[in-house]
């Protein structure tokens, strides 16, 4: 069968962009409202964080967290874009609100890893800017005088970079603010069962996507359509093995106001053997009627796989896809026993006057990996017209603001042939389930003792 080419893409052409709601997705539709698109329509089996009320908390996407770290990086199409991701946290009206530059500590106490990280400072070092804003700290004193909330933490050891220019972002809210701004372009926008994908349209003589229909049998007739859904991807399309998606713990920790009131605008603090936590944030509503002071910490591991038989499309046989288990549709999963204790050593390593504290919240949230921890951001290869903007590699959140100006280049063929070649379709090449992580393979949520779920299959 011939693979027809696609239609010629205007200012006119009706572009379906499915998981809109999430990072990539609401920055793709962002992007392309600015450079001119009038038909724009964004599908996502939830609504942005404000439309809880109405299609639940989008829980384990990317996109739906209190906060995420922000901060410039060398890495990849990330590294490559990292100015403009950084200056739009700044300055653009729709994120500079969300953007809480309180500072970071990178550190580790491992050799192998102060190495590592002795080494992206020196890198740093080189960069013409960024060099201005990092320093080494090389002793515990010199640690707590940048962050003085380690006082009492167990920091012997530890080295790391200290970067003035970082810290965090309101996730929810800076997607929220996207979704507004969306809606003044007048964005079409389609969430629950009618926005959630269930398969494309195939045109049968071209191979040509001509558009999606939603699980409940709604068709969107499309020129253009892309799928930024995330850790959901792999198991909605065959990206023959491209990319696992994995999960990794978020705990919550309540405070008292007197408590959060000591710990406001505190760095972020982040240590690859530990895990990381931020500031506290007053989250209004966190019980129904109930505003708490929260704060978000995660442990560092190689993540959770749950290998199951699926068929996407695009695959003639059923194949072993790592599909995730989303909180919000399964609200009573717990997290393994081994996760928890890693989680109460962050804790007590970071923050031990809350060592005896319960967590008021633990839950799973997913990213998807590639080999080389880059995005897979391409046309798929029998179906024109249908793009993959996916392979966040659990570092994408920071380019909420930029992502989707890679995804209208791609659509406009305005990357470059250096980008387009990174960014391909590249089956086969290296092990996405064991992404340049380092550590141990990752385990299978489904061997692990602790993880107490339901029988419903449903993943989104
Ligand atoms: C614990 C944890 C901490 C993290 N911390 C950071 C950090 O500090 N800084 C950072 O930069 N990154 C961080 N990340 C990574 C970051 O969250 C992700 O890289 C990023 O959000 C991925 O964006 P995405 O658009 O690919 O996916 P998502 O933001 O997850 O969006 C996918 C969207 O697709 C939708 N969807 C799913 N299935 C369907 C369907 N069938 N139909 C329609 N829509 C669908 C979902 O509802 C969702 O809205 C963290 C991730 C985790 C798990």
């Amino acid at each position: 069968m011939a693979i027809g080419p696609t239609t010629p893409l205007t200012y006119d052409s009706k572009i379906v962009i499915v998981g809109g709601a999430g990072t990539i997705g609401s920055s793709t539709a962002l992007h392309l409202c600015r450079r001119g698109y009038k038909d724009v329509t964004i599908l996502d089996v939830y609504g942005f964080p404000a439309d809880q009320d109405k299609y639940g908390p989008s829980q384990s996407a990317g996109a739906s967290d209190i906060n995420k770290h922000i901060g410039a990086t060398n890495s990849g199409t990330r590294g490559e874009i990292t100015e403009l991701t950084m200056d739009m946290w700044r300055t653009d009206p729709v994120f500079k609100d969300h953007y809480h530059e309180v500072g970071e500590l990178s550190a580790a106490a491992e050799p192998a890893h102060i190495a590592e990280l002795r080494e992206s400072y020196e890198d740093q070092l080189r960069h013409p800017v960024r060099f201005k804003h990092v320093k080494w700290l090389g002793t515990r004193d010199e640690i707590v005088r940048y962050c003085p909330h380690l006082a009492n933490a167990q920091i012997d050891g530890w080295q790391g970079i200290w970067s003035a220019k970082a810290g965090w972002g309101a996730a929810n809210d800076a997607v929220d603010s996207v979704g507004r701004e969306l809606k003044k372009f007048g964005v079409r926008m389609v969430f629950g069962e009618s926005g959630t994908f269930d398969r494309p349209i195939i045109d049968p003589v071209t191979t040509r996507c001509i558009g999606v229909v939603a699980k409940d049998g709604t068709k969107y007739e499309a020129d253009r359509v892309i799928m930024a859904t995330g850790a959901w991807t792999p198991s909605l399309v065959d990206l023959q093995g491209q990319c696992v998606s994995k999960c990794w713990i978020v705990a919550h920790l309540e405070l008292t106001a007197e408590e959060a009131a000591r710990y406001k605008a505190i760095p972020v603090v982040y240590n690859e053997e530990v895990g990381f936590f931020f500031e506290p944030r007053l989250i209004k509503n966190y019980e129904p009627g109930k505003d708490s002071w929260i704060i978000k910490l995660c442990d560092e591991f190689p993540g959770y796989t749950r290998f199951m038989e699926r068929q996407p499309f695009g695959a003639d046989h059923p194949v072993k896809v790592s599909v995730p288990r989303s909180h919000s549709a399964h609200p009573t999963d717990t997290v393994p026993d081994e996760g928890m204790k890693r989680l109460r050593r962050v804790v007590e390593t970071m923050l031990p006057e809350f060592a005896q504290r319960k967590f008021v919240k633990s839950y799973m949230c997913w990213c998807t990996d590639t080999a080389d921890a880059e995005w897979l951001f391409c046309q798929h290869p029998q179906h024109p017209g249908l793009f993959l903007c996916t392979g966040d590699s659990g570092h994408t959140f920071v380019c909420l603001p930029s992502s989707g100006s890679v995804t209208a280049d791609l659509l406009e063929g305005k990357l470059s042939a250096e980008r387009m070649r990174k960014l391909a379709w590249r089956p086969g090449q290296g092990d996405p389930g064991h992404t340049g992580r380092g550590g141990p393979e990752p385990l299978d949520l489904g061997k692990l003792p602790g993880w107490t779920h339901g029988d419903d299959e449903r993943a989104e």
